[in-house]
């Protein structure tokens, strides 16, 4: 039986060899083609020995003639085995072939019988062929390893690299076999790098590996654990064969420790360090690349933190932070290049009688797929961006908006979402006044939406900037009304035009009498303070039905139209 040293040694090796080795053709092949050549051989045999005459079409046939068709195929039997199964089949070929030279010798000199020396040559021909063959595949295996073995080494340090590990990962998943995967990145490599040179810093980065794979390869270990460098300062571990996360952290606080051992080269002493990131498959993630992001996250946010500990576990909190920094960045990309755009979703009266458009603010990543408002809206809000966002989609949509009433003269509204931060901005009043001037946008054509829930926390500064917007004739909407915390003497005090009942409370509306007795209190609410009211959201007839029972004014929703570009929403109003 195996110890234990035994089998981490063993495993070591299956895991390096999992990833340099092709797999073979199946031995039931192998013993197909013996089978078959030893009955032709048999065969053979017999017919050779046989002096039946056949007649066929009225001409004699020997039988011993036959021989020859079967012993050919026993010889490309030979030859398959040789091209499929390499040396092994070389070595069987050539035992099996050899072995038969005593009875084709005895045949022609005890026995006299000099038709056997056609079949002396046909095997000295065919150990010929299959030594030719035997050499060449040799040649071409040796060129494929090679080639393999250079694809999957790094060939810096002589360790796997980035594709050795993605193929041991898919293996280990492959065959459900949990394990985690580590990303560690030196801390201030760089300065090695930019201060000693690059010589200096490769022979550092040959160090660390000779110190890593001795750990990697330690039959001591606790785990088994592989060991690989994509590129740069930068390494993965696959670590399995561990009980409980503490065994991981306890196997890669050994890498640490090494690492942190000084580094003398030319005499010069090196102190470094690393930051390390882990995560687990199948728990927190089931592919190699999900789980190489993952772990590399964990790892930014270690060398990020001005805390103590080097080592973290990947988990969900972690994947938002960085989430939302990857949405940050395309935001300001698409600020900078100027490629937020919008669309424009109808607003009907309840007798679907156009009332205008809400401009919906819109933005592609780099691939050229959608990121949702409800996605990159929050992030622009906490990073100070909103206000950017606001303008841009205000701007574009006014001067859209401007032209096509003046070439059209319908009487409809632009309704703009505009954050209560951007409100609060002491130009916000000058930014209005410029795009009104230059998009010939009329004011009582243009609507600010603004959210309930947020303008109670400065009322009093949002109302002052409210007054003078209303001032100016343009219309307010207090939006996604019913989530706040709005009383009636704050909605008493604000000058709106229009309510927006918010979509969630639609949804509810005809699950209960109750929900649908709230929703018809809004409206009266809204009326009693002279404001129109428009339900958001109006998905089903019967949601409409009821709304227009319970006396609601105007309709947005998917019912009667979807947020659309703007060319395509033009047509609604020609
Ligand atoms: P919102 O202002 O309440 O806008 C209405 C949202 O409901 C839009 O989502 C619209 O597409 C969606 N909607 C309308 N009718 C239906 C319907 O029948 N069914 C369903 N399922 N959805 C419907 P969108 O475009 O994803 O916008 C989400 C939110 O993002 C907006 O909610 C608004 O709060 C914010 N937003 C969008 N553009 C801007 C902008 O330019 N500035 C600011 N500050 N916020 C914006
Ligand atoms: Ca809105
Ligand atoms: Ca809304």
């Amino acid at each position: 039986m195996m110890n234990k040293k035994d089998s981490k040694t063993n495993k070591f090796a299956t895991t390096l060899n999992n990833v340099s080795v092709n797999k073979e053709v199946s031995k039931v092949v192998l013993i197909f083609l013996l089978l078959l050549f030893f009955i032709a051989n048999f065969i053979t045999q017999n017919l050779s020995q046989s002096q039946d005459i056949w007649m066929i079409n009225g001409q004699p046939l020997h039988v011993s003639m036959l021989a020859g068709v079967t012993a050919s195929l026993g010889n490309i039997c030979i030859l398959l085995i040789v091209i499929l199964f390499g040396k092994v089949g070389f070595i069987i070929s050539l035992l099996l072939l050899l072995s038969q030279f005593p009875r084709l010798l005895s045949a022609i000199f005890l026995g006299h019988n000099y038709a056997t020396v056609q079949g002396v040559f046909t095997n000295l021909l065919t150990i010929t062929a299959s030594v030719i063959i035997f050499m060449n595949h040799r040649r071409v295996v040796n060129y494929q390893k090679k080639m393999r073995e250079q694809a999957i080494t790094d060939q810096l340090t002589g360790i796997p690299n980035r594709f050795a590990c993605f193929e041991l990962m898919n293996d280990l998943i492959s065959k459900h076999e949990k394990f985690v995967l580590v990303s560690t990145d030196l801390n201030n490599f760089k300065s090695i790098n930019d201060t000693m040179g690059h010589t200096v810093g490769n022979e550092v980065l040959i160090e660390i590996c000779k110190r890593w794979k001795a750990i990697a390869s330690d039959p001591e270990n606790e785990t088994v654990d592989f060991l690989a460098r994509p590129g740069g300062d930068e390494f993965l571990l696959v670590i399995r064969s561990y009980e409980d996360t503490a065994a991981v952290e306890r196997a890669i606080q050994r890498y640490q420790d090494a690492l942190e051992q000084k580094i003398t080269i030319d005499d010069c002493d090196y102190f470094l360090n690393a930051s390390f990131g882990y995560a687990e498959y199948p728990t927190d993630a089931e592919t190699p690349i999900v789980l190489i992001s993952y772990a590399d996250t964990a790892m930014h946010e270690v060398k990020d933190s001005s805390k103590n500990d080097r080592i973290l576990h990947f988990t969900q909190d972690l994947a938002k932070i960085e989430q939302n920094l990857a949405t940050e960045r395309k935001i300001r990309n698409a600020l900078e290049q100027d490629t937020i755009f919008y669309y424009l979703q109808p607003q009907y009266d309840v007798d679907h009688k156009l009332r205008g458009f809400e401009a919906l603010a819109r933005m592609k990543d780099a691939d050229g797929n959608m990121i949702s408002p409800g996605v990159f809206i929050p992030v622009a809000e906490k990073i100070g961006l909103i206000d950017k966002v606001d303008l841009s989609v205000f701007r574009k949509s006014a001067m859209f908006f401007g032209k096509l009433i003046n070439e059209t003269n319908a009487d409809i509204t632009l309704s703009i979402n505009i954050s209560v931060r951007h409100l609060m901005k002491n130009n916000f009043m000058d930014e209005i006044r410029d795009i009104l001037e230059k998009s010939n946008l009329q004011p009582k054509n243009l609507e600010i939406e603004i959210t309930e829930s947020i303008m109670i926390d400065s009322i009093d500064k949002a109302l002052e900037v409210i007054g003078e917007i209303k001032d100016m004739g343009i219309k307010i909407a207090i939006d996604d009304f019913g989530t706040g915390y709005s009383s009636l003497s704050y909605l008493n005090k604000f000058p709106a035009d229009l309510l927006k009942v918010d979509k969630s409370f639609i949804d509810e509306m005809n699950a209960s009498e109750s929900s649908r007795q709230y929703v018809a209190t809004i409206i009266s609410i809204g009326h009693i303070m002279n404001l129109d009211v428009i339900s958001e959201g109006v998905e089903e007839p019967e949601q409409l039905e009821t709304l227009k029972e319970i006396g609601c004014d105007f309709i947005q929703g998917f019912i009667w139209g979807k947020p659309l570009p703007p060319e395509e929403a033009e047509k609604l109003v020609l």
